[in-house]
């Protein structure tokens, strides 16, 4: 088989396209594949697929797969169309989209790496600018909405993440049963989780059976106005509460280490993962350790216990139980001396119903919790996103269980 049927072969170009030369440029190590078109082919609108007369030439290239250790370039002259109704347009190419600089099968290919691996990685690898890599995320993302079937969760999931600096944050609304991310939205206010619930339509909104979500009262507002019958569907889930509790376990042992210092002692250095893990997570040795510091730090380990004993109070299946377990908690924590666990304590007292609902509809948000993960994974991967678009669409790439790729004509479905 000559190298030009080759080449036609393994692109999978038809009649009107076909290669009409082939050169290999060993000093660049690049392969150079000229397709053309057969000039007696009458010329389409890419638009209104409408017979048109064609208008010129232009000289168009894309970046394909590698052949062997050789950059593969393909380039052709592609006629434009003059069309009544939408002017001079190019006319479509089987094996690109309009204006990408790479064939779709090449692109294909960028979208495998990036679910593994970084923009700047990927450029690197693959030998392309940042720009172009992060051209293929974006459309990439921008398809697959698109695409994106209606959506109608059943149970959804709130969460807040920072976004570059500490107090900048996205909220990230997910379907928790398919554990993909619905929306990304600006901050963590109100009006803007709103007006994206109420693109659900009323009749998803009416179907929501449970959304989880943190006592933050911009999330719960919100969704009262818009879920009907919310105030039996809001759900505080365990990981959002316990993280509460967390943080005044954290605080108590900042003021608690810093007032040992003062004194000389530094047994509480480096000691903040012991306290804020919960107990069945730690190591045997992480465990000696903190049986021995807790002897030292006597108000923080109390706080400590207040945590775990409210870590415990996720398993009961009916709610007077529940209850009952929780107002005894409450009751003790209230009389510490512990201003941050009090505050944290009577805060939960108040949010009981929806720390409720969320034991006994099992709302344990672990795929949000998993989805937390990834997010902040990504966080770390890409170095700081340069602007909140570029976040939402990591986000969007990697959790919205979306359908990346580009499709529409015969190489993907032969591939090389
Ligand atoms: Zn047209």
């Amino acid at each position: 088989m000559r190298d030009k049927e080759l080449y036609q072969k393994i692109l999978c170009i038809d009649s009107p396209w076909l290669v009409k030369e082939v050169t290999l440029e060993s000093k660049s190590n690049t392969i150079e594949v000229e397709i053309c078109r057969d000039d007696k082919e009458s010329v389409n609108c890419p638009k209104c697929n409408k017979v048109c007369p064609r208008y010129d030439e232009v000289e168009r290239r894309w970046r394909h797969l590698d052949t062997c250790q050789y950059q593969t370039i393909l380039k052709s002259r592609v006629p434009r169309v003059k069309c009544i109704k939408h002017k001079v347009q190019q006319v479509s190419v089987p094996w690109a989209e309009k204006n990408s600089r790479l064939t779709l099968l090449f692109e294909s290919l960028i979208i495998d790496w990036l679910k593994e691996a970084s923009i700047s990685a990927v450029s690197k690898q693959l030998k392309l600018s940042w720009k172009q890599v992060d051209g293929v995320l974006q459309r990439a993302v921008t398809r697959g909405l698109a695409r994106r079937a209606k959506q109608t969760p059943k149970r959804l999931g709130i969460d807040e993440t920072s976004f570059q600096k500490r107090h900048e944050y996205v909220t990230v609304i997910t379907d928790m049963v398919a554990g993909t991310v619905i929306d990304v939205i600006d901050d963590r206010k109100k009006i803007p989780l709103e007006k994206s619930l109420k693109k659900l339509g009323k009749e998803a909104l009416s179907r929501i059976d449970c959304v989880a979500m943190d006592i933050h009262k911009p999330y719960i507002s919100a969704v009262k106005n818009v879920v009907p019958d919310a105030g039996a569907k809001i759900a505080f889930d365990k990981f959002h509460v316990i993280a509460h509790l967390t943080k005044a376990v954290n605080k108590i042992r900042k003021e608690e280490h810093d007032a040992l210092m003062e004194e000389g002692d530094e047994s509480l250095k480096g000691s903040r993962f012991l306290w804020i893990t919960g107990k069945e997570n730690l190591r045997s040795e992480q465990e000696s350790e903190l049986k021995k510091i807790k002897s030292i730090a006597v108000k923080t380990s109390e706080a400590w216990m207040f945590k775990e004993y409210a870590r415990g109070l996720w398993s009961f299946p009916a709610k007077q139980y529940a209850l009952r377990a929780w107002k005894k908690w409450y009751s003790e924590a209230s009389q510490s001396e512990l201003t941050p666990i009090k505050k944290a304590a009577e805060m939960i007292n108040n949010h009981l119903q929806g720390i409720l609902i969320a034991i006994t509809k099992n709302a344990t948000n672990a795929k949000g919790e998993s989805m937390n993960n990834k997010i902040q994974h990504l966080k770390k991967i890409a170095y700081g996103f340069r602007n909140r678009r570029r976040f939402k669409n990591a986000i969007f790439f990697h959790c919205g269980g979306l359908d990346l790729y580009p499709k529409a004509m015969n190489l993907i479905e032969n591939p090389l």
